[in-house]
């Protein structure tokens, strides 16, 4: 084998090597993304912003695309409370609807 087709062969193996480097690097950062994005098993509460309307993490108190101030929800033994003109309410599951608080409790 003389000198250049050694040095072709190298260079074959070399950008083969690569490629299949890339190619698992590719599929771990895809998986590293679904991980992070779409966990599994796991809800996100989000909120609607009052200013702007886009979705935002229920227990955020700054909005993310606005950067505007509210009142974060609140979760108390696995119950949302928020605060709002009327004063605090829980989110009811059964019913789906936000209730106020009966003066008794
Ligand atoms: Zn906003």
């Amino acid at each position: 084998m003389d000198e250049a087709a050694a040095f072709g062969l190298a260079l074959t193996i070399a950008i083969v090597v690569s490629l299949i480097v890339i190619a698992v690097e590719i599929h771990n950062l895809r998986r590293t993304i679904r991980e992070v994005f779409f966990p599994q098993g796991v809800t996100r509460t989000v909120r609607a912003c009052p200013y702007c309307k886009l979705q935002m993490s229920a227990e955020a108190t700054i909005c993310v695309f606005c950067r505007r101030d509210s009142t974060p929800w609140e979760q108390r033994q696995g119950v949302w409370w928020r605060t709002s003109e009327a004063g605090e309410e829980y989110f009811d599951v059964d019913s789906n609807a936000w209730m106020t608080p009966t003066a008794s409790s």
